[in-house]
């Protein structure tokens, strides 16, 4: 299903021009208009899932695949040192446009493509409370 006021939902689906890398069935892979890196890209669904949590377990399979073929194509292309695989689910973690989207991010030796996090100590409370909420959960 296409949402109608989803900007990535016309990108996706080629109703507004995007700089597209790669395409299939599934998906369209396309320039991120503000890059943190040279070849910042974006792997969206052509199907309109606002994230991670709704993503249909098949799209996420391939969604991940296709970040790995891509990386490992478009690594020597861009002359890239590493890569970033990023993506944001809810604007408490970043995201600013809901609908699912992965980041493939070219790092470069140098670059200023800053993000990360500030580390915290784990504490033995925390540690303790933590594997008590999570024990017994069905994944
Ligand atoms: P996020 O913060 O994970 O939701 O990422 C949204 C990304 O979409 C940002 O990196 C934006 O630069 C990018 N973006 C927003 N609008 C467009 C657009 N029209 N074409 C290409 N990229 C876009
Ligand atoms: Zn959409």
């Amino acid at each position: 299903m296409k949402k109608e006021d989803c900007i990535f939902c016309k990108l996706a689906n080629g109703d507004i021009p995007t700089a597209t890398i790669f395409e299939d069935d599934d998906f369209r892979v396309f320039l991120d208009a503000g890059p943190a890196s040279r070849g910042h890209a974006l792997i969206v669904p052509k199907e309109h899932y606002a994230n991670l949590y709704e993503l249909p377990d098949e799209l996420a399979m391939k969604a991940f695949l296709l970040a790995k073929k891509l990386i490992t194509k478009l690594t020597p292309v861009f002359k890239a040192d590493g890569y970033n695989v990023i993506q944001n689910n809810g604007s408490a973690a970043g995201q600013t446009v809901f609908h699912f989207h992965m980041h493939l991010i070219p790092r470069y030796v140098g670059d200023d493509a800053g993000f990360g996090w500030k580390e915290h100590e784990l504490d033995d409370g925390t540690r303790d409370e933590i594997l008590e909420l999570v024990k017994g959960i069905y994944l």
